[in-house]
């Protein structure tokens, strides 16, 4: 409390400095503009009534106005010559009576020191402030180390993370562990006449454990750890950005052999040049000054910096030439075996019971990444926590699994009968239609509870990782999507809201077909996805790298797809009406059926009893 009010005493010392010297400016101006020569013609002439010299000012008071003054202020470089030349004049007039008085008012000599004193004072109390705000900088005043980089130090929470910590990544550790041997002993690299890369690119979906890499590889090597996020060098102020780089590298060279860890590097690091309306400066001069500072060290020097990116395609392509991150590596998201090293690295610090099976669960997280499976874990916990439970068992991880794919379960919600009726149609609809797809994945739960945003859901399971999607694949899901508004329409003659994300989805997908992965005949092998980003205002925006004529076709193969898959759904839910009306009689009356209850009921079968089903039963009968 006490310094707060320091700071606004200084705030008005400051204030009332500056209002001096203006005044004083005032004075200053107050001199007219009549020169020498002027003011003797005057005296001559009789104009004078009175005058006195002070110092190098001379003050003139007149018997007739001079451009309507009667007062006027005159400056005189030497005084006591002007009087002297003026002697005999001066007498005469003083003896007639035309001049009635003149002094010289000695003592005080005018020096530049008159203007020039106060401006001082006024700078020091000013710099006197500005020293008093940075000394307690460091109590949350946001101006405080405006120009520093904010960088993060060692290990969060103290605890060093090594490899050991960052599991299915056998690959890119292996690429980093010459990192780590390079700052362990950076002298037997630079005998051998070595090079090791500058810079580093971690490029890879968020969540895939680059941050952690980072901090491994620092771990690893017993080195300090500077991070950054590349959105910390964006400040409003242009110049910042720059300055906060140059510390950023002063710190590490002082405290090398170190880290330095960059992170969403594309914040800085995007294309240069690519805007409208000038675009974004500071983000050039700070990207600029990056580049400086990477040039500038030397290999010696025991600093490695690592940067980590999304988007490494929309890099700057100056950051990826030699010397500066001239090294990249792809951080993938892991496969079924990473998945369950990433699963026993987080359940070290949890109980879970025997019917958790992390091998089961690996095998139906396709797609997860390390941040997913962390968090499906802490969810789970959460679940039982809830419960008063210390151990976990294979429901909490089921129940966390639909809660993080579609958001907690929401039975309290009031539903009308109509609308229970409706999306047992639609859930239904998804399923029959998916079930007849050969390349479709197998239906595995279909339930009428909301959850998330969705009012039903059908759930499928994977059958295992895997990378290409073929032409025949995506259209089917394209045709499983469109189950659920073809059996509104079918069975209940109306339509709804409720499939306009499938819809979204389905279109989305027909458009990347035709457009981007040139899988249409009438427009060829091309992707039309191209052209440039631009900086449009404040965003980047993608401008379109092709012809209207074009754009007009796309439209057309989409709008032709999609009526293609739509009326090859309704065959399938018009061939299986019987079989629809059973799924759907038996939503309503259960709310959710397993993936064995509608395979049966599919197959004609008497529908069994409801056994307890999970969405790792499919993973579970593939590792039979
Ligand atoms: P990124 O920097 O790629 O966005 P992070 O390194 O920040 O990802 O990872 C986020 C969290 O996810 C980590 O704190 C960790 O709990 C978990 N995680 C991610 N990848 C792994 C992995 N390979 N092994 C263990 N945990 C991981
Ligand atoms: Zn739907």
């Amino acid at each position: 409390m006490k310094k707060l009010k320091l700071t606004t005493v200084i705030f008005y010392i400051v204030i009332l400095a500056l209002l001096f010297s203006w005044i004083f400016g005032l004075f200053g101006s107050r001199v007219d503009n009549i020169t020498r020569s002027q003011m003797t013609t005057m005296i001559q002439q009789g104009q004078v009534k009175r005058f006195v010299v002070e110092g190098e000012y001379i003050q003139l008071w007149l018997h007739t106005p001079y451009e309507g003054k009667t007062e006027l202020v005159g400056k005189l470089a030497d005084p006591e010559g002007f009087l002297q030349s003026m002697q005999t004049t001066l007498e005469e007039q003083t003896k007639n009576g035309t001049l009635e008085s003149y002094d010289l008012v000695a003592g005080k000599k005018a020096s530049p020191w008159d203007y020039v004193f106060p401006i001082i004072v006024a700078g020091l109390v000013i710099l006197l402030a500005w020293a008093l705000l940075m000394g307690r900088a460091n109590q949350n005043n946001p101006m405080a180390n405006f120009g520093r980089a904010r960088v993060g130090h060692g290990q969060p929470g103290g605890k060093k993370i090594t490899f050991a910590d960052v599991a299915g990544v056998d690959e890119e550790k292996a690429e980093l562990q010459e990192v780590v041997d390079f700052l362990r002993n950076p002298k037997k690299f630079a005998d051998i006449g070595a090079k090791i890369p500058h810079g580093i690119l971690l490029s890879g979906a968020p969540g895939t454990g680059k941050t952690m890499l980072a901090r491994a590889v620092a771990g690893e090597a017993d080195v300090q750890f500077l991070s950054i996020s590349g959105s910390d060098f964006m400040e409003m102020y242009v110049g910042v950005g720059a300055s906060r780089v140059r510390d950023l590298f002063e710190q590490a060279k002082k405290i090398a052999p170190a880290i330095i860890f960059i992170d969403e590097i594309d914040a800085v690091g995007r294309k240069r040049g690519s805007g409208m309306g000038g675009g974004h400066d500071e983000r050039e001069q700070t990207l600029n000054q990056l580049l400086v500072e990477m040039d500038g060290f030397s290999r010696t020097e025991g600093v490695i910096v690592l940067a980590a990116t999304n988007r490494p395609d929309i890099l700057d392509p100056a950051l990826l030439r030699p010397g500066r991150f001239d090294r990249q590596i792809y951080v993938n998201a892991p496969d079924a075996k990473g998945r369950e090293e990433i699963l026993k690295v987080h359940a070290k610090d949890k109980r879970l019971d025997d019917s958790v099976s992390l091998k089961t669960i690996a095998l139906s997280t396709s797609g997860f990444t390390g941040a997913d499976l962390a968090n499906l874990l802490n969810e789970a916990a959460i679940l039982a926590a809830r419960e008063n439970r210390p151990v976990l068992n294979m429901d909490d991880m089921n129940e966390a699994m639909m809660k993080i794919l579609a958001g907690p379960e929401k039975r309290s919600r009031v539903r009308l009968k109509k609308d229970l009726q409706i999306t047992a149609v639609h859930e239904a609809g998804h399923a029959v239609a998916m079930h007849s797809l050969p390349t479709h994945d197998p239906v595995h739960q279909i339930s009428i509870i909301p959850r998330g945003h969705a009012l039903g859901l059908t759930w499928t399971q994977p059958k295992e990782d895997s990378n290409h999607l073929t032409r025949n694949e995506m259209y089917e899901q394209i045709v499983g999507l469109l189950g659920g508004r073809v059996a509104e329409a079918l069975f209940l003659k109306d339509i709804s809201t409720g499939a306009s994300n499938d819809i979204d989805r389905a279109s989305k997908l027909a458009r990347d077909m035709i457009a981007r992965y040139g899988m249409c005949e009438s427009l060829g092998t091309v992707s039309y996805t191209g052209g440039d980003e631009l900086f449009i205002g404040r965003d980047y925006e993608k401008v379109k790298g092709y012809s209207e004529k074009v754009a007009g076709t796309i439209d057309d193969e989409v709008k032709a797809l999609m009526d293609k898959a739509y009326d090859h759904c309704r065959e399938i839910l018009t061939r299986d009406a019987d079989k629809m009306k059973k799924v759907v009689e038996f939503l309503l009356e259960n709310e959710t059926m397993t993936g064995k209850q509608f395979a049966d009921c599919m197959a004609g079968k008497e529908i069994s009893e409801a056994e307890k089903s999970t969405l790792f039963d499919f993973a579970k009968t593939e590792e039979e």
